[in-house]
């Protein structure tokens, strides 16, 4: 390697009288007692608007920690312009001097910028500082560091020669630029989606959800303090739809990297078919869309290990992770110690703000949500067939608080066993533990997704069984661990069927969807 060889940053664990909960705490209070005004990132400009977004804590709704300024069609007219202006200039400097600046980047986030984008992730998200930390630092840090050793890797890799002939490849940017459309959910996965395409010398046009913007600003000082130049990334807020008509019409639009609902990926990809003849090139369509995520145990699996791994994968961060578990199959030599040992975790769990580190449930990220949810909740509790065995309550009144709910099924195709919920929902359906293989054509066939999924075994045989029936249902598979926490680096990320289109992020492969390979042969 000549660019550092990365190690994942260490995950911090913000104990009592730690330096790291002083800092975040320090940058929590800031936060909280100043309101911002957030602009959009266009070009060199920072732009202001009349229109403005209000940003609060999911968790504390009536509290405003400041404005976004809202775009229009021109602002999303002016970030393509801006980043077409930026392109020559950025895909022309060494592969290395791009890395150098994301390699900045990850290290001011590691240091002076760490409790700031810890901060901002856990009022404008509702992240505990663990699950913060986590995600907006370490992730992005290792997203930003892999990237550029996996660039470099892509770069090394070269065509053979022969006598007379000198064959090279040459990877490029693609001709246009690249829109990224980003979610609420992972502060890391929002950074990285335009970082990874503009490392690989492409300008972006970057369109977080609007729940996001909070720590999206941050992310955007942190690359501009780093030295990436005016309008490679463009940062608007702008209606999703109405900038979507408009980048994805555009002759110069060259791909989209999408992580958000499998709703929106399908109907983005019509747009792009029905606008084929305008493009240039066939644009890259790069997705990580839903998730209903499994896990199954066997007869032989450890019950304690089961429960654990289910109440971590389920309901850390109140279940807004693609990866979260949600559909559980348990044999029914081991669900009373399974309950037993889930109920006892949960009961120890406290809900409420995220400033109060003793809190591991937090709010779920807006009204929207909270009303998707909670009608699962309640639809459940009416009906006769199921049993809500844990939580169970909702309250919207100061933060949008669901408190972790276990649902018994009785149907395994109960609606909440086959839905994406989204939130801090786990269905349980308990088998016959004779009947393993017929759980796992169940367990194959109940949902379109395919992202992640667990078993859960101390049998060899049936660990392999699984792997190999379930080889399609998720694109990241886990035995004997919950569904969770895939790190950069380790366990590349992304699934098929309605999952994405599995192009891993945190891997060369996704990389390589950001370059436009030119060989050369020339002969002496
Ligand atoms: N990479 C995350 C994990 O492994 C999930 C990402 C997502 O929710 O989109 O838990």
């Amino acid at each position: 390697y000549q660019v550092p060889l990365p190690q994942n940053e260490p995950v911090l664990n913000y104990a009592p009288g730690s330096p790291e909960r002083e800092s975040v705490k320090k940058a929590l209070a800031e936060m909280r007692a100043t309101q911002i005004e957030v602009p959009m990132y266009i070009g060199s400009e920072k732009v202001f608007t009349d229109k403005k977004i209000k940003l609060s804590p999911p968790h504390d709704h009536q509290h405003i920690l400041g404005y976004a300024s809202e775009g229009d069609a021109s602002h999303v007219t002016a970030a393509i312009n801006a980043s077409l202006a930026a392109r020559t200039d950025w895909a022309s400097l060494p592969w290395n001097e791009r890395a150098a600046i994301f390699l900045k980047a990850a290290d001011l986030l590691s240091g002076p910028y760490r409790a700031k984008i810890n901060a901002s992730t856990m009022l404008g998200q509702s992240k505990n500082a663990y699950q913060a930390e986590i995600d907006a630092a370490c992730e992005l840090i290792d997203f930003l560091r892999f990237n550029v050793a996996f660039y470099q890797e892509i770069m090394a890799e070269q065509p053979q020669s022969a006598k007379g002939i000198w064959n090279k490849s040459e990877y490029r940017p693609l001709e246009g630029f690249v829109y990224a459309l980003t979610p609420f959910n992972f502060t890391a996965i929002a950074g990285n989606l335009p970082a990874s395409a503009a490392l690989m010398g492409n300008v972006c046009v970057w369109k977080p959800a609007y729940t996001q913007i909070f720590s999206a600003q941050v992310i955007m000082e942190v690359f501009r303090e780093a030295g990436l130049p005016d309008g490679v990334i463009n940062l608007i807020y702008v209606d999703g739809p109405l900038a979507g008509d408009i980048a994805f019409s555009h002759p110069d639009f060259a791909g989209i990297h999408f992580t958000g609902s499998t709703a929106v990926f399908q109907s983005i990809w019509k747009t792009i078919g029905q606008n084929i003849n305008k493009y240039k090139a066939y644009p890259r369509i790069v997705g990580e869309t839903g998730g209903k995520d499994f896990v199954i145990a066997h007869k032989s699996a450890d019950a304690k290990a089961v429960a654990v791994g289910l109440v971590r994968g389920a309901f850390e961060f109140q279940g807004q992770k693609c990866s979260a578990a949600s559909r559980a199959y348990i044999p029914s030599n081991l669900w009373e110690d399974v309950k037993k040992y889930m109920l006892a975790d949960l009961a120890e769990i406290k809900m409420g703000p995220t400033e109060d580190f003793s809190n591991f449930v937090n709010a779920v990220i807006d009204e929207k949500a909270f009303d998707k949810i909670s009608k699962y909740i309640s639809d459940a509790k009416t009906d006769a067939d199921v049993q809500i065995i844990a939580g169970g309550n909702f309250d919207k009144s100061e933060g949008y608080f669901i408190q972790p709910t276990v649902i018994q099924a009785k149907d395994p195709k109960y609606t909440t066993m086959c839905e994406e919920i989204f939130g801090p929902v786990l269905t349980v359906y308990v088998y016959d533990e004779n009947k393993w293989e017929e759980t796992l054509e169940l367990v194959n066939t109940t949902s379109p997704y395919a992202l992640t999924g667990a078993v859960f075994s101390q049998d060899r045989y049936a660990i392999n069984q699984a792997t190999a029936k379930l080889v399609d249902a998720a694109g990241n598979f886990y035995i004997n661990d919950k569904p969770t926490g895939a790190v950069v680096g380790q366990q590349p990320f992304g699934g098929a069927r309605a999952s994405g289109t599995n192009d891993k992020a945190g891997s060369k492969l996704n990389l390589l969807r950001w370059v436009n390979a030119r060989t050369i042969k020339e002969t002496f």
